[in-house]
């Protein structure tokens, strides 16, 4: 089971793989693989919170 963060809405999700939609937004959008692998957050099945990023401060381009 990996975690998935949704690049539109910041919804983290547990899937193998990503899926076409966004299962919060609906929207296709990409999805950022935030697993944990280090103990340090309790291993595989768990979120790193060093990769999934809050949605405040978010920089777009544009
Ligand atoms: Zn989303």
């Amino acid at each position: 089971m990996n975690q998935w963060q949704c690049s539109n809405c910041g919804y983290i999700f547990g899937a193998e793989t990503p899926p076409d939609k966004c299962p919060s937004c609906k929207e296709a959008c990409t999805f950022q693989n935030v697993t944990c692998y280090i103990p340090e957050c309790g291993g595989p099945g768990n979120i790193d919170p060093r990769l999934a990023t809050s949605k405040k401060g978010d920089t777009k381009k544009g």
